[in-house]
């Protein structure tokens, strides 16, 4: 990406893949905060120079609040603040919580304590919910329609701050993962649709984490989730924070904590096939931990059953799951500006507004660029029949 940083391992130089590994017991602010600042250190990195523009990217998959241990606990990201700030760097916090409605991020940075922490640090937060995109990046072939935000181009660096977590579908939820956030919208379940099968979702979030390029990767493993994460496990407690500038590293030594054989995590399986992670070339650096077995996701088992109905129903399942823009006829004054800024060129402006959705990437650029606010959110006849039916 134009203007970006590129960390060291992305340059394909001749380094160790080091992953920190600092014990830490507590959410108390001084004790995260030295946890962190040790574990940054011990990498023995420049975590940024003065003036750059750093983006922390913090996992906030749903409004969940810290105690549910489903997203980043705001001290691990308050931490990150401070440490950037003492480079001289100007920093930011941004995410795009998970498909289903925009407002879903706002929410999440409430719920999450992502706005408290910004509020008291006076750092702004950068909502890619609904966003333009990037088009030309390399890894085309295999992202296909899925683009990062366009908002990511302002940084000259990314830092994922992932949760540790079990994933029902992936095994494993880390450092790479926590990157789909960076697409908007209902881009992320698009993502889901193309990527139809777990090997193929793994090469997607491989080549994204290659496109992003995150210098920094920090995780809070203080407490994890266990059992049938991203969202519906229970939390655990650990007692670690990870860092490593390489975010597949770092999920290889943080996944085998919990009682992972890495290499079945099928991104880590990907990132060696693609020559991005050599395991013998891992340096682990810290504390002596001992491994904490996590409870594996129940639908583990079920998976490959899934991943065999899903790669034949998940193009289906997209149209009938996702929530599509519309226009609200009674509010649209036909200015065209939606036409004009709609990235894949989907939009019509004849005797109304026509969007044609089987070109579209469900990104809602087109919603925050309305002047009337016309453009809504409509739940496909699918969903509105399956909510009244369970009447939720
Ligand atoms: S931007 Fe909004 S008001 Fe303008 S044409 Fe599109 S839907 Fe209508
Ligand atoms: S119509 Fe265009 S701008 Fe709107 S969500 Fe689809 S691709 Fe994005």
């Amino acid at each position: 990406m134009a203007g970006r940083q590129t960390a060291e391992w992305l340059k394909g130089l001749d380094v160790m893949s080091r992953v920190a590994v600092i014990r830490c017991d507590t959410y108390e602010r001084e004790e995260v905060a030295a946890a962190v600042r040790q574990a940054a250190q011990s990498l023995g990195t420049e975590i940024a120079s003065s003036g750059e523009k750093v983006l922390l990217k913090p996992n906030l998959i749903e409004a969940l609040p810290p105690e549910a241990s489903g997203t980043t606990h705001p001290e691990v990201v308050r931490a990150l603040v401070g440490l950037f700030r003492e480079k001289g760097a100007e920093v930011y916090i941004g995410d795009s919580s998970r498909f289903g409605n925009v407002g879903n991020t706002s929410k999440a940075f409430e719920v999450c304590g992502m706005a408290r922490v910004a509020e008291e640090e006076g750092v702004e937060l950068v909502n890619l919910e609904a966003d333009d995109v990037i088009k030309e990046t390399p890894e085309r072939d295999i992202l296909q329609k899925i683009y990062p935000a366009k908002t990511l181009e302002a940084f000259d660096r990314i830092v994922s701050i992932p949760k540790l977590k079990t994933h029902m579908l992936m095994k494993f939820s880390g450092a790479p993962k926590n990157l789909v956030g960076c697409i908007p919208g209902g881009g992320k379940a698009l993502a889901h649709a193309i990527g139809n099968t777990t090997e193929k979702f793994a090469r997607m979030v491989v080549a994204l984490t290659k496109v992003l390029k995150p210098s920094l990767s920090v995780m809070d493993g203080i407490w994890g989730m266990e059992g049938n994460g991203p969202v519906y496990g229970e939390p655990r407690k650990l007692g670690l924070i990870f860092a490593s500038e390489n975010p597949f590293a770092l999920d290889w030594v943080a996944s085998g904590r919990i009682g992972y054989e890495p290499r079945e995590v099928e991104i880590i399986a990907s990132a060696i096939e693609e020559g991005e992670l050599v395991p013998e070339e891992i340096e682990v650096i810290g504390d002596k931990v001992l491994q904490v077995d996590f409870l594996k996701p129940t639908e583990e088992k079920a998976r490959h059953i899934l991943d065999h109905f899903l790669s034949r129903l998940s193009a289906v399942t997209f149209a009938v799951r996702v929530p599509r823009p519309t226009v609200d006829k009674s509010k649209c004054t036909r200015c065209g500006e939606c036409v004009e800024k709609c990235p894949e060129g989907v939009i019509s402006l004849g005797s109304r507004v026509k969007i044609d959705y089987s070109g579209c990437i469900y990104c809602y650029y087109c919603m925050r660029v309305c002047p009337e606010e016309a453009i809504v959110l409509t739940n496909p006849r699918m969903v509105k029949f399956v909510k009244r039916v369970l009447k939720i």
